[in-house]
Order: structure tokens, then C-alpha cells, then sequence
């Protein structure tokens, strides 16, 4: 009985919320469920922050002689003329038709004969698709189309903006209108979607000119009024998307810091001063500490001394001392009785710290550990560490292992942390739990990131900056040449090298294929030896044993092999200060933080250093660019603050790869001004709006179920 079904359907949608999983929509079933949730699209209020890549058009009719090949989607209304089956390369049904003054073909690949039936002679269609040049001249390639009664009831039709969405194999375009459509209805429910934004807050943004309700901005952006101007819409300068924005970034803003506010309760080992301080440490270093590192120090020491968890992020350029500055903090965790954990993003790097920690700690009495993949099954090394034995554990990923139990984890470091998810991140934080106790974190990173963005990233941690080098480093000059001068590059490697310096070669490839770029440096090394026969070149990259990168590091440091080959595995980390000149390959591909990094790697001594960026003309107007900044600065932020400019913030923030730092809406770089404001809302609407904060919590973390950086 239709008229009970609608009256239970009206009961039911009575009672839906917009944190309602959205298979309470009709239609949705479990197999759509899982796909839209690849979307990020989990409850119903999903559905109506999901935005709209583009609009079509479908206000007008459009003349057929009026038509462009190639341009946007159009509307025509038509008769068919005649309909036949063509067997060209392809077997299609090629309708010819016409609107009176000129004509178009309609071409189909797939059709079933009941379609071929309908679509006879006389037949009037109003058609929708995108017109281009075909064999006949202008042809619709499978449009949508309906059949009409006659060319007046091809013109009658609501006219309409119609949203185009993100969507997925298996997830259509109709059954997001669909959902949306249902989505919106539900809207018009008092409080389904309450506006949550302070009242002060609405009066900022209507004094930058965004005066338009959560409501109407969301029906705006989902279904735009004819006349509506859908460019701003698109590229996002719209009121209504400003709307969805601002409280987008602010919901964010408050989620980082009431996720922070809850990490802060929870109970940590308290680790102070264990009586000698830190004057051993130094006194092993075999240079003084600059301010900025002592500063820094003190900073962490202060966090960790408290009965609460640390969340620190230390940002210090390539080559500023992070190391040193971690290894105050290990020291002090294993001083005080608890076991310390040092993340590295590669066995490199691993193993280089290794290196370090043992040479500055051993002597102190501190035992150090390393844990790579291939010796994480090693009983007899992991055993102190399951039994709670107060030492130093140095590793790659493999720390994060189930198998692998940490006994008294009072301390993790985390290096280079932009290589590493977010959950890995917040995986070796679980692991720490000891006796109800969470271990202290302390995470650093070389990529330098603006200030606003970094806030709005990170406002879950505290802070430290290293901005000082230590004493003695001379700027690395750097030039771009192209490849067909690398004879002369080669010429000159020789002539460094005969002065007693040591070289860096680095490959790299477009795609990050371990296998290739491997090929490409053995390659590079091949032709070197026969270039250069009095040189010792060596190779390091990712195919090769732990054992031989080991061996090879090494006999580089010690100066034992003049030019080291090497693919991107030396990005982060690697300090080998004889090393004076870096030829890198391919520079053109490469993004400035990544090149940035990579070049940090000489510059390390007192003798001045060059770098040189081979690139293969002709450049992009972006890679000319990038290429012309390492040229000009060899600050971080500055080179941040262009790679900024030049790639949007996910891939400043290296998220690409880890998918946090995905707004749905907001653009950190466009909402600029905006950023700034949720920064500077968020502690006030936390005190004294903690409903509404929760409400913007909830509706924005959704589907993704977290952060962007957390
Ligand atoms: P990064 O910040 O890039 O991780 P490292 O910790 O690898 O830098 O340090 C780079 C180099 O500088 C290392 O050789 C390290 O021993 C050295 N170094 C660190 N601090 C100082 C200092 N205060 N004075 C002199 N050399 C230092
Ligand atoms: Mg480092």
C-alpha cells in the first residue's frame, strides 16, 4: 500500500541525524557502502560535504549550427533523419539527425536492438553530450538522450546547473545525485544541520562578504541556480565554498587541538634531570652545541619531565644537528630507567644514527641496538628489549612490528617524520603503554614548512625550531647544466677529486622504481670508471644488502672512495662533510623540497661546495622555476615557501603519500586569510562554544576519521 510506505518512509527520514551512515539513504546497499567510503563518504553528512568537481550546463538548448567541437557539453534537440548500422573498425549505430538548419550525428558503440528499434526516422530526441569533429562533421559520441513527443517538448525541461562529483568505479553519477538529492531534502529539517559557527564568526565572514548560511551554501554548491557563476564555484572563490571552508578548517583546527588537549591527560614517566646532566654527552661530541640546539634541548627536557606525554616536532633545515639534539633526549629517557626508540625512514639513515648514538652513548655507558628488517627475528637482540632493559633501539619501520615488544618504551624519536604515516605515527605511540603509562614523542623534520601551514598541520604538537647552522658551513653554489655538457661535468669530478674531494652522483628517475633507478646508477658508475680510471667510484642504492650500503658508506666516510654513486636513498640524513661536490641527474623531475634535501648533503665542511642540477632541456615552466630557486637560496623556508607556490600543500607536507592533509573543501593556499582566522578562533570557540565545537568536530572529521597531520 503505496500511501503507509511514504507514511513509514516520512517517519523514518523523521528520525535520521547527518552523522547517520548513509546506507540509510534509499538505495544504498552494503557493496555501494564500501565503495563510498573509498570516497570519504560514510555517514549521510558525508554525502553533503562531497563537492563537486564541475557543473554541466543544462539551462539551454543549443543551436546545432552554434555548436563547437570539442567544447563543453550541450543540450540539442533534434529529429532523426535515418539509422543505420556501420561496420567500420569498430561495428556502431550512427544516427544522422537535425534541428532544422544543420546537422548532427549521434554515434553509439554498445546499443541493444530494442534501443535500435526506437531510434527510427521521424523520431524527436533532446540529447545531451559533447560535440567534436567526426567523419561527417559534427558528432555526439553515445549521448544521453530522451525521447520526446516533438521539438516543443524537447525545449520543455527545468533547466539546471547540474553537479558533476568525484565518483569511483561503481559508484554512478545518478546514484550521487540520488543520495545527495535525498541528502538535501533532510536539510530542510530544523536542526539536521545546526550552524555551528560562534556569532561572531558569521559577522567576520559577513564582513569579508560571505553572507550566506551553511545551508544555502551547501544547497549552492550541490545544486547552483541558473545564472549561478560556476567558474568561482569550480575554482573555489564562491561565497558558498568560503562558507564550507572556513568551517572546514576551523572544525580541523579544533580537532587537532582537542585530540592534543586529551593526548595531554593521559599519563607519561616522568624523565628529569638523572643527576649529571648533559655534559658528558657534549664532552663525547667533539664540538659545542650552537644556542639553537641547547635551546631546543632545554625545551624537550622541560616535556619531559612532566607527568604527561611530550608531542614535540622539532623543525631544523639540512644540517642544522637534529641529531644531537635527539640524542640528549635518548639519553636522558635511559638515564632515568626506560627504553628509548629512534625511528629512521631508511636503513640508511638507520644505520647511520646507529653509528652516531653508539659513538656518543657507548662511552657513557648506554647500550644501543639496531633493529632492521632482516634482524627483527633475532631473539637474542630483541630479548632485552621485550625484558624492559633500559637501552637505545635505532631501526626503520620494523620498530612498528606486532612482533616486536618494548618493555618500558619511555621515549620515541621520530626522524625525518614526512616519510612516515600518520599511522605509523600514532602506531609506535600505542605501542609505548607501559603500566597505563603513554612513552614521550619527539618528532623532527628537515622540510620546512610555513608557518600558518604548519599550524594548521601540526597544531596537535608544540613546536621548536633549530633556524641556526652550526659554525663554519659555506653556502653550496649551485648550477643548472644541461645534459649535453656532461662531459664537462664528468671533466670536472675529475679535476675534484684530484684536488682531494669527494663527489656525489646521484640518479634519479622519474618513477621511483627501486629496480630502475638501481640499473640507472650501476649505469652512471659504469661510465664513470671508464671516464675517469684513476677515480674510485662506488654505488649505494636500495637493491643492494644493508651490509654492502654499509660497507660502501663507510669507505666513503673514511675517504676511501672518491665518487659515490647513489640513487635517493642518501636523500635524508646522510653526513659525510668531506663530501664537496653533488652532481644530480634528471634535477628537472625532481620537487624543491626533495632537491633541497638531496643537496643539503655537501655544504657540511668548511671548503666551499658545489652542486650541480644536470637537467635535459627543454623545461617546464615549473622546472625552470624550481631549478632557479635552488640557485638563488639555500634557506629552507624560502625554498618552502616557493615549493608552496609551486605545488599546494599536500605535497609540501608530503602527505601525498600518506593521504592525510586531504581537505574535502578548504585549500590551504586559496583560503589563505582563512587559515589564519580558524587559527586564531579555535581556542576561544573550544572555551566558550564547546557544543558548537563538537558539532564542527564531528560533521568534519567524518569518514576520514582523522586529520590532516595527525
Ligand atoms: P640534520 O639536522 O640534517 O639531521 P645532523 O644531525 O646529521 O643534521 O648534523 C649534521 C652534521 O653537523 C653532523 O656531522 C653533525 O655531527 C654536525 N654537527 C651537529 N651539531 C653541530 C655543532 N653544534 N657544531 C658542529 N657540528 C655539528
Ligand atoms: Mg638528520
Amino acid at each position: 500500500m503505496p500511501s503507509s510506505c511514504s507514511a513509514d518512509l516520512a517517519r523514518r527520514t523523521q528520525r535520521l541525524t547527518a552523522s547517520d551512515p548513509c546506507r540509510r539513504l534509499n538505495g544504498v546497499g552494503p557493496k555501494l557502502v564500501d565503495k563510498l567510503a573509498t570516497l570519504g563518504i560514510v555517514s549521510i553528512g558525508d554525502v553533503l560535504l562531497h563537492r563537486p568537481s564541475r557543473y554541466e550546463d543544462r539551462t539551454r538548448v543549443t543551436p546545432i549550427a552554434e555548436m563547437m567541437p570539442q567544447g563543453m557539453p550541450v543540450i540539442a534537440v533534434v529529429r532523426i533523419e535515418a539509422a543505420e548500422v556501420r561496420y567500420g573498425r569498430r561495428r556502431s549505430l550512427l544516427v544522422s539527425t537535425t534541428d532544422g538548419h544543420a546537422r548532427l550525428w549521434l554515434r553509439f558503440f554498445h546499443f541493444a536492438p530494442a534501443q535500435q528499434a526506437r531510434l527510427v526516422a521521424g523520431t524527436w530526441l533532446r540529447v545531451f553530450g559533447e560535440p567534436r569533429a567526426g567523419v561527417y562533421g559534427l558528432e555526439i559520441v553515445h549521448p544521453e538522450y530522451q525521447i520526446v513527443d516533438d521539438a516543443a517538448a524537447g525545449h520543455d525541461f527545468t533547466p539546471e546547473l547540474r553537479a558533476v562529483y568525484p565518483a569511483t568505479s561503481g559508484v554512478t553519477q545518478n546514484r550521487l545525485r540520488d543520495m545527495v538529492d535525498q541528502a538535501l531534502v533532510l536539510l530542510d529539517k530544523p536542526d539536521f544541520w545546526p550552524d555551528a559557527l560562534p556569532r561572531d564568526l558569521g559577522h567576520e565572514l559577513a564582513a569579508a562578504g560571505v553572507k550566506i548560511d551553511i545551508v544555502e551554501a551547501l544547497r549552492c554548491i550541490h545544486r547552483p541556480p541558473p545564472g549561478e557563476d560556476l567558474a568561482a564555484l569550480i575554482d573555489g572563490r564562491h561565497p558558498a565554498v568560503t562558507r564550507l571552508a572556513f568551517e572546514e578548517l576551523l572544525g580541523h583546527q579544533l580537532g587537532l587541538r582537542s585530540r592534543r588537549r586529551q593526548v595531554k591527560t593521559e599519563r607519561a614517566p616522568v624523565l628529569g634531570d638523572a643527576g649529571r646532566g648533559l655534559a658528558p654527552l657534549f664532552e663525547q661530541l667533539g664540538f659545542s652545541p650552537t644556542n639553537a640546539q641547547r635551546r631546543v634541548i632545554g625545551e624537550i627536557l622541560a616535556d619531559m619531565a612532566v607527568a604527561h606525554p611530550m608531542l614535540r616536532l622539532i623543525q631544523g633545515d639540512v644540517g642544522s644537528g637534529k641529531t644531537v639534539v635527539a640524542a640528549a633526549a635518548v639519553l636522558t629517557a635511559i638515564e632515568n630507567g626506560w627504553q628509548a626508540a629512534f625511528m629512521a625512514p631508511t636503513e640508511l639513515l638507520a644505520e647511520q644514527h646507529f653509528t652516531n648514538l653508539s659513538s656518543w652513548l657507548e662511552p657513557l655507558g648506554v647500550k644501543v641496538l639496531l633493529v632492521t628488517g632482516r634482524r627483527r627475528r633475532d631473539d637474542a637482540l630483541l630479548a632485552p628489549i621485550r625484558d624492559g632493559e633500559p637501552v637505545a633501539v635505532v631501526g626503520t619501520h620494523a620498530l612498528f612490528q606486532a612482533s616486536l615488544d618494548f618493555g618500558r618504551l619511555g621515549l620515541c624519536v621520530i626522524d625525518e617524520q614526512h616519510r612516515f604515516g600518520v599511522d605509523q605515527r600514532l602506531a609506535l605511540r600505542n605501542k609505548a603503554a607501559a603500566g597505563g603509562l603513554t612513552a614521550h614523542q619527539l618528532i623532527m623534520t628537515a622540510t620546512p614548512i610555513p608557518r600558518t601551514l604548519a599550524m594548521s598541520a601540526y597544531a596537535d604538537l608544540d613546536t621548536s625550531v633549530i633556524d641556526e647552522l652550526p659554525p663554519g658551513r659555506t653556502p653550496v653554489v649551485t648550477v643548472a647544466v644541461p645534459n649535453k655538457r656532461r662531459d664537462e661535468v664528468v671533466e670536472r669530478i675529475g679535476r675534484a677529486v684530484a684536488d682531494g674531494r669527494q663527489v656525489y652522483w646521484v640518479c634519479t628517475l622519474i618513477e621511483a622504481s627501486d629496480k630502475l633507478e638501481a640499473q640507472a646508477a650501476e649505469a652512471a658508475a659504469e661510465a664513470l670508471s671508464v671516464a675517469l680510471p684513476d677515480v674510485h667510484v662506488s654505488l649505494a642504492h636500495g637493491r643492494m644488502k644493508a651490509a654492502a650500503k654499509q660497507k660502501a658508506m663507510q669507505a666513503f666516510k673514511a675517504g676511501a672512495i672518491d665518487v659515490l654513486v647513489a640513487t635517493t636513498v642518501i636523500e635524508v640524513g646522510v653526513d659525510v662533510p668531506n663530501a664537496s661536490l653533488m652532481i644530480i641527474e634528471n634535477a628537472e623531475r625532481l620537487g624543491l623540497a626533495q632537491l633541497h634535501q638531496l643537496r643539503g648533503r655537501v655544504g657540511r665542511g668548511s671548503v666551499e661546495s658545489h652542486c650541480v642540477l644536470l637537467y635535459q632541456p627543454p623545461l617546464s615552466e615549473t622546472a625552470r622555476k624550481r631549478l632557479s630557486v635552488l640557485r638563488e637560496t639555500g634557506d629552507g623556508f624560502a625554498i618552502a615557501r616557493a615549493d608552496l607556490e609551486l605545488r599546494g600543500p599536500g605535497e609540501v607536507l608530503g602527505t601525498r603519500q600518506t593521504g592525510a592533509a586531504s581537505f574535502r573543501i578548504a585549500d590551504l593556499v586559496r583560503d589563505g586569510i582563512w587559515v589564519e582566522k580558524a587559527l586564531a578562533a579555535a581556542d576561544d570557540v573550544l572555551a566558550y562554544h564547546p557544543r558548537e565545537a563538537s558539532t564542527l568536530i564531528d560533521r568534519w572529521a567524518g569518514a576520514r576519521g582523522g586529520y590532516a597531520g595527525v
